[in-house]
């Protein structure tokens, strides 16, 4: 037992001396015995690498040696040695100082160690060199110190952190100029005060952080709010940030204003819709062209036959009108972005309207084998407005429809009274209008895809005009399809006239019946003008008198007690205003209907009219059967009609 016993002696007193020669020659460790006091008893390869003393320099020496005079001023090392023996270990990070004076970053962990007596040997002292950890960690610290002055201070961006509840973290300068908070008003605020109400109520914040989560990352790009309420169009893309375990710790936030980028956008695109509509100007104009200049020399050709006189004749008029509505169209478009577009507005029949714009359409529609079905009510209504600019709205829409009809089919035009509203219907059963188109459709330059439609021609601006048109009228147009190939409807709505819709409809066909024998008195200075009137009225059976001045007029007012006077305005001498007055005031009786006929079309014309005490106001030359109801009032309507036009003019 001996034996095995010394035999462990031995091997144990071994182990010691192999493990203290392992000490000695470790070189990354200072491992080091003090005495209870802190004297240095031992050294080691590593603490004269470390620390550069060789062992004969600095055993015997106390260990405060090593440390900065400002830990010595404040007893540090002797604190180190008291607290190591209170707790049994004592670990310490700090600046220690090499022989030739440099300093070191040193990681120390001193043990007591105590005799079997219980009695305090002395100390283990372990020192690391963490020099170059140091140094990098201040490095990262540095650069991420730099990074966050960097991104503080980076003005194009806004940058900030959210918590993972979607409330602010952090705020750059950006972030400020862009959104308009500064940081103390904004860091613990939720991110969604930075949305539109219509985005909360599609609860698009949450989505926005749901699929930052989900995909790591979610751009957008939409209308943001600022603090004082404006909006910018912003690019904004969210990052989920993990921590090394893949735990979600927040997002950071990078948000650009693009309101001027998209602005220039707008501009770029204006500027290519123009450039594109150029081009396709050029090749609308040039289309009819061609025939008409083929025409010419066709009809310079020697003998040739009467027959195809006429039929080149015919083929240039209809291509020159082509032209001219090209022409008129552009007009149109320039005086609605101008502002400038100009209409007169008298008391139309719708009726009178629509034929127009039937007979203006009819010869595309029979061209392209379609058929027009018409239905109309009843009782006339009567609008407020333009007939040549009104008819221009209801042709447009039917040439439309014969246009984008591909195969030879039906096309229906509905004429409704609702109410207050006349309601204008054009369907067709044609190409119809995609969804996404449809919301355009109204806009100037806007057309289905061209490559298809190109063989239809068409400048994208015949819509716009009949949109423009109707709200000057006080009306309302919509466009309506099911879709690619389920036809389209167009429904316009207009106000129907205060002024005569009365009467229109206790006189319902007033255009059809003449009417009473009505004693008529024609005034106009245009000899030829008052004639054709003149002749128009008598061919409808009224009792007519027609002079050609302001002294006339009065002298055949006294002896012929007109019901109705016609008369011009701008006539030489006395003009209709002074015979408007004069005979008011003592010709005629206070029933008697004054009707302005005259080019002067404003809107102060018509007051000025009205005040000399014109009871209508039509501008040359009259529509037939607008001048037809007026001419079915009944007698003595004139101080009536004067109160309701005012009303209708108004
Ligand atoms: P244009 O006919 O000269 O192109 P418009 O302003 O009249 O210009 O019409 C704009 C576009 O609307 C057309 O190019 C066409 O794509 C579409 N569109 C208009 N009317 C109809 C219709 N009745 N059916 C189908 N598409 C239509």
């Amino acid at each position: 037992m001996a034996g095995n016993s010394e035999g462990h002696e031995d091997g144990l007193q071994e182990l010691d001396q192999h493990f203290s020669n392992l000490v000695a020659e470790v070189r990354d460790y200072a491992i080091f015995l003090l005495s209870p006091a802190g004297y240095v008893r031992s050294w080691n390869a590593g603490a004269a690498h470390i620390k550069g003393y060789a062992a004969s320099e600095i055993i015997g020496r106390h260990f405060s040696t090593f440390y900065t005079p400002e830990a010595i001023s404040t007893g540090w090392p002797d604190e180190e040695l008291r607290r190591a023996t209170a707790e049994g270990r004592f670990e310490d990070e700090g600046w220690r100082i090499r022989k030739d004076g440099t300093q070191f970053w040193a990681n120390v962990v001193i043990t007591p160690l105590y005799e079997d007596d219980r009695k305090l040997r002395g100390f283990l002292k372990i020192t690391r060199d963490l020099t170059e950890r140091k140094h990098a960690e201040e490095e990262l610290r540095q650069s991420e110190e730099r990074f966050r002055l960097l991104v503080d201070s980076v003005q194009d961006y806004a940058i900030f952190r959210l918590d993972t509840d979607g409330r602010v973290a952090t705020w750059n300068a950006g972030a400020e100029r862009i959104k308009g908070y500064a940081a103390a008003e904004i860091i613990g605020r939720h991110f969604s005060e930075f949305f539109s109400s219509e985005d909360l109520v599609a609860g698009k914040p949450a989505k926005e952080l749901e699929i930052a989560q989900r995909d790591g990352r979610a751009e957008d790009e939409g209308w943001r709010v600022r603090k004082d309420g404006s909006l910018f169009w912003a690019n904004v893309v969210v990052t989920a940030l993990r921590n090394d375990d893949g735990v979600l710790v927040g997002y950071a936030k990078i948000t650009r204003d693009m309101t001027d980028k998209r602005k220039a956008d707008a501009l770029e695109l204006a500027d290519r819709q123009k450039n594109e509509f150029l081009a396709m100007l050029a090749h609308e104009l040039r289309n009819p062209l061609a025939p008409i200049s083929n025409g010419l020399q066709l009809l310079k050709l020697p003998g040739i036959e009467q027959a195809v006189v006429r039929e080149a004749t015919e083929m240039m008029e209809r291509q020159l009108y082509h032209l001219v509505r090209l022409v008129d169209d552009l007009l149109d478009v320039s005086r609605i972005v101008t502002g400038k577009m100009q209409y007169q507005k008298e008391p139309v029949e719708l009726a009178t309207i629509i034929r127009r714009a039937v007979e203006e359409s009819q010869p595309l529609i029979d061209a392209r084998g379609h058929e027009l079905m018409l239905s109309l009510p009843a009782k006339s209504i009567i609008v407020d407005g333009d007939v040549h600019r009104l008819s221009q709205v209801f042709s447009n829409l039917l040439l439309n429809a014969a246009k984008y009809t591909d195969q030879p089919n039906q096309i229906w035009l509905h004429v409704e009274r609702d109410d207050a509203e006349a309601v204008i219907r054009v369907r067709d059963a044609g190409i119809g209008i995609t969804p996404e188109l449809l919301p355009n459709i109204f806009n100037l330059f806007v057309q289905a895809d061209h490559s298809l439609d190109h063989a239809r021609g068409g400048l994208g601006i015949g819509l716009s005009i009949v949109k423009r048109i109707v709200e000057m009228h006080r009306g309302t147009v919509g466009a309506f399809s099911a879709g690619s190939g389920q036809g389209s409807e167009f429904v316009v709505r207009l106000p129907v006239s205060h002024a005569l819709a009365a009467t229109a409809e206790t006189t319902p066909h007033a255009h059809h019946a003449k009417g009473p024998r009505r004693r008529i008195l024609v005034v106009d200075d245009n000899a030829d003008a008052a004639l054709t009137v003149g002749t128009l009225l008598r061919a409808w059976g009224h009792d007519v008198r027609t002079v050609f001045n302001g002294p006339a007029a009065l002298e055949e007012a006294h002896s012929f007690h007109p019901e109705i006077v016609l008369l011009d305005i701008g006539m030489p001498g006395m003009s209709g205003y002074d015979v408007a007055r004069e005979l008011r005031a003592h010709l005629i009786d206070p029933g008697t209907i004054i009707i302005a006929l005259t080019g002067y079309g404003r809107e102060s014309d018509r007051e000025r009219s009205f005040e000399a005490g014109f009871d209508y106001h039509l501008t040359k030359p009259p529509d037939p059967s607008t001048l037809e109801s007026l001419l079915a009032l009944p007698t003595g309507a004139g101080r009536r009609g004067q109160d309701n036009l005012r009303l209708a003019s108004e």
